[in-house]
């Protein structure tokens, strides 16, 4: 399997009246064709800033250093008609790489070149499609200039074929009539369905998708679920999805990174991860979540600390029932829970070494 994209090192760091605080702190995963890799957890983790470094669309003021290594466009299986196999899935930790993705990075890439990147290689789906949706455009539209964006000689009809075309992909039911409606004409489902056509109108490989059914019900969810499924098998799309939901990211991913406090805290197969967490923080997401089969759901005490007041060592610390005076010393290490499974959690009791 290639590698999709490669982070090494990620960091963001954004201006504060008090200096600069890192939403995202040395994040480093590879994700290969085909993949799908959940980054989960609270808000204020800074999954978001994460996916927006990638996107090239990070706030005003904000800096970002590290690698992250789109594959080169002439590896890349997908296409605007892409057809493809299954892939599995590498049993491989978060940041082993199954084969080195040399292309671009993202995070030096000029404004022009990631508006060429955006779309034809990497595209984002939001939690509330009525943000990247134009309220006074016909979705059909919208989807067309998805299009022209990146092909700009395409003739009418061929656009429009391929509007219609990018619609029964994102099982849009009467595509001919929908492409005619507006976004507020629409359904929640339906409208998150246009945005993932036109997200996938220009045959990107890569697919971020950012808490995609927080706002749907839950039959919607579950069709926008299997929807991303069947995509990301068709086309061999990689899927990084973003979510608080660790019911929503078991039903979705292979491989899990948990994120706390701008640092992967836990990570390895979702398998691993969800039937033997090995960090706290991971224990009380998981005691949390509805539908994974609890009769009774448990809270974390506290909340994320803020990024310009971070503890010493780990910053799960306050919050965790089993803080002890070493773990206040440094940030632990991402440590092997067990030999060579790719399951690492940053936490001083993980694989029993404390
Ligand atoms: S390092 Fe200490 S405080 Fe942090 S999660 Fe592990 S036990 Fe808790």
């Amino acid at each position: 399997m290639g590698t999709r994209l490669e982070l090494r090192d990620l960091t963001v760091e954004l201006p504060t009246p008090t200096g600069w605080v890192r939403p995202v702190d040395s994040v480093s995963f590879a994700l290969g064709e085909g993949e799908a890799l959940a980054v989960v957890g609270e808000s204020g983790s800074g999954k978001t800033m994460l996916a927006l470094a990638l996107m090239g669309l990070l706030p005003p003021g904000a800096r970002a250093a590290g690698d992250a290594r789109l594959q080169d466009a002439s590896a890349n299986g997908n296409g605007p008609a892409g057809h493809a196999h299954i892939t599995p899935a590498p049993s491989a930790s978060l940041s082993d790489s199954p084969r080195h993705a040399s292309g671009k990075n993202l995070l030096t890439a000029s404004p022009a070149e990631m508006r060429a990147l955006r779309g034809r290689r990497i595209a984002m789906i939001f939690q509330e499609p009525m943000t990247a949706l134009n309220p006074m455009m016909r979705a059909g539209a919208q989807i067309a200039e998805a299009i022209r964006a990146h092909e700009r000689g395409l003739a009418a009809e061929e656009v429009r074929r391929r509007v219609l075309r990018a619609l029964e992909r994102a099982a849009v039911p009467e595509p001919e009539r929908r492409a005619r409606q507006y976004p507020h004409e629409l359904s929640g489902g339906l409208r998150q369905r246009v945005m993932i056509a036109m997200a996938l109108a220009a045959g990107p490989g890569l697919l971020i998708a950012d808490e995609p059914t927080t706002a749907l019900d839950v039959t919607a969810q579950k069709q926008i679920l299997d929807l991303l499924e069947t995509l990301r098998r068709e086309l061999r799309l990689s899927l990084l999805f973003i979510t608080h939901d660790l019911g929503v990211a078991a039903r979705v991913a292979e491989r899990v990174g948990v994120m706390y406090a701008g640092r992967i805290v836990e990570e390895g197969a979702a398998t691993d991860v969800f039937r033997r967490p090995a960090h706290p923080y991971t224990t009380g997401l998981l005691r949390a979540a509805p539908g994974l089969g609890r009769n009774k759901l448990e809270s974390i005490p506290g909340t994320v600390p803020p990024l310009n007041a971070l503890p010493p060592g780990c910053a799960f610390a306050p919050r965790c029932a089993l803080h002890a005076a070493a773990c206040d010393t440094a940030v632990p290490e991402l440590i092997s829970v067990r030999e060579d499974d790719g399951h690492r959690a940053r936490c001083i009791l993980a694989g029993g070494k404390a």
